[in-house]
């Protein structure tokens, strides 16, 4: 029985604890990510804009560029969201933290016990012998590309330079390649072996998260539109193949949940196991989604997903090294 009684269409697919070991049990959420703002995609190093070419469609070979928004652009400001709102509540409810979880931070200072590090994994950077497991995630992200070709969505922003000495603009022009607001990137996120309770949290945080891209002076606003979920023994869909499936349908800006599950119920056959699987109808979702925005963590809620954190991190201790890692001191 769940818990939580709006998330019984996907009864069976949680765990009670977080295991040790990875299980099959996968939800998979799909969502639409829409700009609103002219935002910046583009590697630190090169900055260059990413782009890709990529079929026009799953019914279309026609090759043409479509933007990306690489994992790592999305997986860093949920990463930072999650763990922002869990202090923020637990602040306001009066839980109280460890040292080590109020300090967490990306990327060097993981404390590996919090709940954010035991969903978005947490890699030890301590350099002396004890304590040094590292946490797979449980949360997958991959690429997600531009339903729109580039050449529609891409604009140069020029400007000017401004003399630091002066503060006086210079004759030296600068130029941005930026995406322009309403362009759409679906993203298909993965989640593994996740308790009620974070993917309660996870789809709060997904709400909450409106800021990417690459530059602090840009922001990158976005909006995420949680078009569909489907849970099973496995993987049913990726990002690229949503994007083409998207890409060859009209109607998913007026109705994306509609479009979504019926690209979700074309993808069921071709599943290894298409009766585990479940997919969420457009009643379903709409009642989730509502539950989801309504539901106000309470200080048990927010106990709990702590507890699940901790109790992973100390079986995980255990078995790294019998113990000897534990806060508080090394075995003699
Ligand atoms: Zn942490």
């Amino acid at each position: 029985m769940v818990k939580y009684s709006f998330l019984s269409p996907l009864e069976g697919l949680f765990e009670a604890e977080i295991p040790l070991l990875q299980s099959a049990k996968t939800i998979q959420i799909l969502v639409i990510r829409q700009t609103h703002d002219y935002t910046i995609f583009r590697t630190e190093d090169t900055r260059e804009l990413n782009v890709a070419t990529l079929p026009k469609s799953i019914d279309n070979p026609e090759a043409v560029l479509k933007a990306v928004m690489l994992a790592s652009k999305q997986k860093a400001p949920e990463n930072r969201m999650y763990i922002r709102l869990y202090r923020s509540y637990a602040n306001a409810l009066g839980v109280e933290l460890e040292d080590a979880v109020k300090n967490c931070r990306l990327k060097d200072n993981l404390c590996r016990r919090c709940p954010r590090c035991v969903l978005f994994g947490a890699v030890s950077t301590e350099t002396g012998q004890e304590n040094r497991w590292n946490i797979k995630h449980r949360i997958e992200y991959s690429s997600a590309y531009s339903i729109e070709s580039y050449d529609e969505i891409s604009e140069l922003i020029t400007f000017n330079a401004v003399d630091i000495a002066t503060q006086s603009t210079g004759q030296a022009l600068n130029v941005t390649e930026n995406i322009r607001p309403i362009a759409h990137f679906p993203s298909v996120v993965t989640l593994k072996s996740i308790t009620e309770e974070e993917l309660i949290f996870y789809l709060k945080t997904l709400m909450a998260t409106k800021s990417y891209g690459a530059e602090t002076r840009v922001k990158g606003d976005m909006i995420n539109v949680i078009a569909g979920i489907a849970g099973g023994f496995e993987e049913v869909i990726t990002s690229l193949e949503y994007n083409l499936e998207l890409s060859s349908r009209s109607g998913w800006i007026e109705d994306p949940i509609t479009v979504t599950e019926e690209i979700l119920k074309k993808y069921r056959s071709l599943a290894s196991m298409p009766d585990q699987l479940r997919i969420l109808s457009k009643k379903e979702m709409e009642e989730l989604i509502k539950a989801i925005r309504d539901f106000t963590p309470s200080k048990d809620f927010i106990e709990r997903l702590g507890e699940h954190a901790r109790k992973f991190a100390e079986k995980a201790d255990e078995v790294a090294g019998g113990g000897k890692g534990k806060r508080g001191g090394r075995r003699s």
